[in-house]
């Protein structure tokens, strides 16, 4: 049987869905990858490629980092699934995470970040005994209904309902409200017009999946005076920033404690993890069976290799300088690209945030979603699109953010903006 780029290509077309796993894998170019080491993946052909993917922002060792794979491997020998009582694993990674994050008097497992948004949201309705919920702008927290509208919106969607796809039940969408980000006012208003039904804001405190908007410090200060003051949950979600940016997620740096935080991605180097954090007297109720219980079920909640990929991870973490020296990467992407867009005179900026980074192509603030309608899509993919074929692996779709792992190193930075230097000459 053929093994290489095309053949395989051609045979998964025929067994799944556009060939992919979810349309957002799409890269428009026919690569099949058989191998990832460090910052490089190789495709079926045997040819190497840069990775600024790194699965969806999960791979912050890089990729198959040995402590990962070594006590991964060690655990699988010792145990595995149990699903009665509890593990002497799960216990070390809770009493890890409490330790961590500012917000988690305790915590909870799930497989997705996806599922820790969800059970977020569900636990805050029931302790509130309330329905609607704010969203923003922009965010992404998941696949599931509640909160899957709003990214992307056209222009005429902005701030009504706007799902991300078919099939989602008006009647659960229908409570979630979709505020600007940024805007204390805009929330203060909504709070103040409808007291005692907001049982939760939901917020990324850096909002990457519009590439890299920060959150005003003063707009997450606001929000968790707002919250509090009208008895509404205040839930960071922590996918993307959490583990990636500080150890104890972005709360941990600009100091605003919410009730609950959701987190996933980079905290098991891409094994399978989504964690609900937050205050005693709210996750208390996960654990109750009567009156007051909130179900928080899942048959792979905390399986021993993604609970010791968790472990592993955080102790690569913790290495004095690791965030330090992320940073500093993440600052040279940054310059380079500000001096190279300046060099050649494009209409365009860098963004980003410690190891995320990307290109914006308009030029002036990035506040809310309404600044990034001025970004040209059509350049953004154009470049995008011309990085991959050089074997650069990025996200080919506007706005997306990239990312950096700890196996990035200078060298290859100033590769990959000589890379994109030529790129921008040969596309203005
Ligand atoms: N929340 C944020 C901020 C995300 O970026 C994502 C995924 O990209 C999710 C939640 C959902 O996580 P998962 O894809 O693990 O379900």
């Amino acid at each position: 049987m053929e093994t290489d780029n095309a053949a395989l290509t051609a045979r998964a077309r025929a067994v799944m869905p556009g060939g992919l796993l979810s349309p957002s894998r799409q890269l428009a170019h026919p690569y099949v990858f058989v191998r990832a080491a460090g910052p490089y993946l190789y495709d079926a052909d045997g040819n190497e490629h840069v990775d600024y993917h790194c699965g969806f922002g999960a791979n912050m060792l890089g990729h198959c980092a040995a402590a990962v794979r070594d006590r991964v491997t060690a655990v699988s020998e010792r145990i595995d699934l149990i699903g009665a009582a509890a593990l002497d694993l799960e216990i070390e990674a809770a009493e890890t995470l409490v330790r961590l994050i500012p917000c988690a008097d305790q915590v909870a497992f799930c497989s997705s970040g996806s599922e820790a948004t969800y059970h977020a949201l569900r636990l805050a309705r029931a302790a509130t005994g309330r329905r609607t919920v704010i969203k923003f702008q922009g965010g992404y927290h998941g696949w599931h209904d509640y909160v899957a509208m709003n990214v992307q919106s056209p222009a005429d969607r902005i701030g009504q309902y706007d799902p991300v796809c078919d099939g989602i039940l008006l009647d659960a969408a229908r409570h979630t409200v979709v505020l600007p980000y940024n805007d204390a006012q805009a929330a203060e208003d909504y709070l103040s017009a409808h007291p005692g039904e907001v049982a939760a804001v939901i917020i990324e405190p850096i909002a990457h999946n519009m590439g890299s908007v920060i959150a005003h410090d003063a707009f997450l200060r606001d929000l968790r005076r707002l919250t509090a003051d009208h008895g509404t949950v205040l839930i960071f979600d922590e996918v993307i920033t959490g583990f990636r940016h500080a150890l104890g997620g972005y709360q941990s740096i600009v100091g605003v404690t919410p009730d609950l935080a959701t987190f996933g991605k980079a905290v098991a180097s891409g094994h399978p993890v989504g964690i609900l954090a937050g205050r005693a007297d709210l996750m208390e109720r996960l654990g109750r069976t009567g009156e007051g219980a909130v179900f928080m079920g899942g048959t792979f909640n905390g399986t021993p290799p993604s609970l010791a990929a968790l472990l592993a991870t955080i102790g690569e973490l913790e290495r004095p300088g690791t965030y330090g020296r992320l940073f500093a990467l993440g600052d040279r992407m940054r310059t380079g690209l500000s001096a190279i867009v300046e060099r050649l005179g494009i209409p365009a900026q860098s963004a980003g945030y410690g190891s995320v980074w990307l290109l914006y192509f308009f030029q002036g603030a990035f506040e809310r979603y309404e600044d990034l309608l001025r970004n040209d899509n059509a350049a953004d993919l154009a470049f995008r699109r011309r990085l991959v074929e050089q074997r650069f692996i990025f996200q080919p779709l506007p706005l997306k953010r990239l990312y950096l792992s700890t196996a990035h190193d200078e060298a290859l930075i100033d590769r990959t903006l000589d890379a994109i230097a030529e790129t921008l000459h040969a596309l203005r």
